[in-house]
């Protein structure tokens, strides 16, 4: 969706549409580390006002993702909500010093032509943005056994169970059948 900034009613814009996954596939990147898929729709409300040096978007994207967790590798669903209020200022050398100033109030503000503003773009920046470089499915998870690939989340894999089979177990349990040696686990 692009937007003529001459298009901008004085009162402003308020633009309210929806992306499906057809739509998002068009912003994911060929190397999309995360396996993005929708898991529902993703509802955008924009409203886009003209100031005088720029013009700003604020409003809401909500919405749901199927990621895969960076660790166990199993796909769930990531809740989108993002607030969005961005600045963006026509790109020209004489822009620089409120670039600065901008930056010193901490704006989210980008660049752009000063004559067209391409929604879509900003929609997917504010997407991918909201994700985390590793998404997890939780803080805890345990992920998946290094040695038999299980995930560890659902069960306990029989590497452990190895584990308990170690030399020195074993030699307790021999000990414990010697007679005249007892232990507390018995
Ligand atoms: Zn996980
Ligand atoms: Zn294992």
């Amino acid at each position: 969706m692009l937007i003529r900034v001459d298009e901008i009613p004085e009162a402003g814009r308020t633009l309210r549409f929806h992306w499906d996954q057809e739509k998002l596939e068009q912003f994911v990147p060929p190397d999309d580390p995360f396996g993005i898929k929708l898991s529902r729709p993703i509802n955008v409300v924009l409203d886009v006002n003209r100031r005088t040096d720029h013009i700003r978007v604020e409003g809401r994207i909500e919405g749901a993702l199927d990621v895969t967790c960076h660790r166990c590798l199993s796909v769930f669903s990531y809740p989108i909500d993002e607030r969005v209020d961005v600045y963006l200022v026509e790109e020209d050398p004489d822009a620089r010093e409120d670039e600065k100033e901008l930056e010193a109030d901490e704006l989210l503000h980008e660049f752009f032509d000063g004559e067209v503003i391409d929604i879509d773009q900003l929609v997917a920046e504010q997407i991918f943005l909201s994700l985390p470089v590793k998404v997890l499915c939780s803080e805890e998870c345990k992920g998946i056994c290094p040695r038999c690939g299980v995930n560890l989340n659902e069960e306990a894999c029989r590497c452990k169970s190895d584990a308990k089979g170690s030399p020195f177990t074993k030699l307790a349990s021999i000990k414990a059948g010697l007679p005249g040696f007892k232990t507390d686990e018995r």
